[in-house]
Parts: structure tokens; C-alpha cells; sequence
């Protein structure tokens, strides 16, 4: 009994001998450290967030379907007109290593990550009910892509008729998911579509305050984006981009809890 009393003793002195002084804190290394947890907490607090201005005119630009290798582009031109914008992205493509890159610039230049299912496959989603088993994957690739968590996701193919069934709709409350459709459909997914008529369908569509815009990664949106751009800054629009202001309402299925 003594013997092993003097064993923990003396293993204890040894302990407090190499780790005491193998890391020794001192005052100014304290200082440091504490320093920068202070950084690290400033950059994570939370922008309080605004109501949208009804009075003011505001699009947001979407773009669906990425990441792509149209993304890279498109971050450069909303860069270049100092404008964010909102993206949702899908599981499969998440997953392309070459792609990821992309994603975290996109995502640290202050674009949106939001989520678009893993497979975009109708009936996977809708007939077999695995949206927001998809959806929370995808949401996961994008945390472990960009390091942040983000509560948007676009249904692919609108939320109507997908989303009819209100138990999901409850569900995707529950778990705290928000939804987002659009209210103007640029068509650039459209077999005809060139940079001129997506521009020209955009013009047409444009008539309310609060505009969100349904685009696509495809190259004639990236040739459209510039004169895009153009019109919405000629029609004094303000770019925003979702998470800037307040969550608000924008489902087909007119459902607030979304
Ligand atoms: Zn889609």
C-alpha cells in the first residue's frame, strides 16, 4: 500500500514536471489566446436581420442545379457588379471533389448555399417521400463543403404538385427547413432559350416590388447575366440575397409555415 502511494506521488510529480513544462502558458500567450476566441466569436455573430423593405425594389437572383462548371463564372460576374446571390445546389453534384472548391468561394464571396435535394429524381422525392431525407443530406454536404448550415431549400420542380401533401409540409416545419419558389421563371432551362429571350422573359415577368428570379447554371444564363444585371440596375432594383433580410413568404403552396 505505501509502495503504491509513493508510485502515484512520484507519477504525479513526473506528469506535472513534462507537461508543466513542456507547455508553459504565459501571461502574453493568454492574452493571445483569449484575443483570438474574441476574433472568432465577432466573426460568428449573428447580422440582425431586417424586414424587407415593401417599399423598395429588390430581386434576388437564384440559380438552381449547380455546382456546375458554370459556377466559377457566374461568381466572377456578380463579384464584378459587387452582387450576391442565392444558389441551391444538389447532392450529386456537391459531391464532385473538382467542384467543391467552387462551392467554398461561392459561399465565402457571401452567395447563399441553399439545398436542392441529392437527385433531383421526382419520384424518389415526391412518390417515395424521401424530400427531406434528401434534403437534410444535401444540407449536411454543404455544411461540411462551406462550414456553415443553411435552413433554404428550392423543391426541384417547384413545390407544387410535389409538396401537396401537408404532413411533409409539417414535417419540413418541424425540422425547421424553409422553402423557397420563385415568382419570376427566367424559362432559361427552355430548349430555345438564348441569352436575348431570357432576358426578354425576365422584362416581362418583372412587375411586383419584391422579385425572386428562377435561373439556372447554364452557359446562356452566364451570357445573359451581364444585361441582366443591367435592366434590374436601370429599373432601380437593389440585389439581395436570402439571409440578408428576414425570411419571408415565397411558396406555391401558400403555406407560412415555409
Ligand atoms: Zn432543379
Amino acid at each position: 500500500m505505501k509502495k503504491l502511494a509513493v508510485f502515484c506521488v512520484a507519477a504525479l510529480v513526473v506528469c506535472l514536471f513534462v507537461f508543466g513544462k513542456a507547455h508553459p502558458i504565459n501571461e502574453h500567450q493568454k492574452e493571445e489566446v483569449l484575443e483570438n476566441v474574441k476574433a472568432k466569436k465577432q466573426v460568428v455573430k449573428k447580422v440582425p436581420l431586417k424586414e424587407i423593405p415593401k417599399n423598395e425594389k429588390i430581386v434576388f437572383l437564384t440559380f438552381d442545379d449547380g455546382p456546375s462548371q458554370y459556377t466559377e463564372q457566374l461568381i466572377k460576374v456578380l463579384k464584378e457588379n459587387d452582387i450576391k446571390a442565392t444558389f441551391f445546389m444538389q447532392g450529386v453534384n456537391l459531391q464532385n471533389k473538382s467542384l467543391q472548391p467552387s462551392v467554398k468561394k461561392a459561399s465565402d464571396q457571401g452567395n447563399y448555399i441553399g439545398s436542392h435535394s441529392m437527385t433531383h429524381d421526382y419520384r424518389k422525392l415526391y412518390v417515395e417521400g424521401k424530400f427531406i431525407q434528401e434534403m437534410k443530406q444535401t444540407q449536411q454536404l454543404i455544411k461540411s463543403i462551406t462550414g456553415k448550415h443553411h435552413q433554404l431549400v428550392r423543391a426541384p420542380y417547384g413545390s407544387a404538385p410535389g409538396l401537396k401533401d401537408q404532413t411533409v409540409r409539417n414535417q419540413l416545419a418541424n425540422e425547421k427547413i424553409k422553402l423557397w419558389d420563385w415568382n419570376i421563371d427566367s424559362e432559361d432551362w427552355h430548349r430555345d432559350a438564348t441569352p436575348e429571350r431570357i432576358l426578354s422573359t425576365i422584362k416581362k415577368e418583372t412587375i411586383q416590388n419584391t422579385e425572386v428570379v428562377l435561373m439556372h447554371e447554364k452557359p446562356n444564363t452566364v451570357k445573359a447575366m451581364p444585361s441582366i444585371i443591367e435592366y434590374y440596375k436601370s429599373q432601380g432594383y437593389k440585389f439581395a440575397v436570402y439571409g440578408q433580410y428576414k425570411h419571408f413568404e415565397m411558396n406555391f403552396m401558400g403555406d407560412p409555415k415555409l
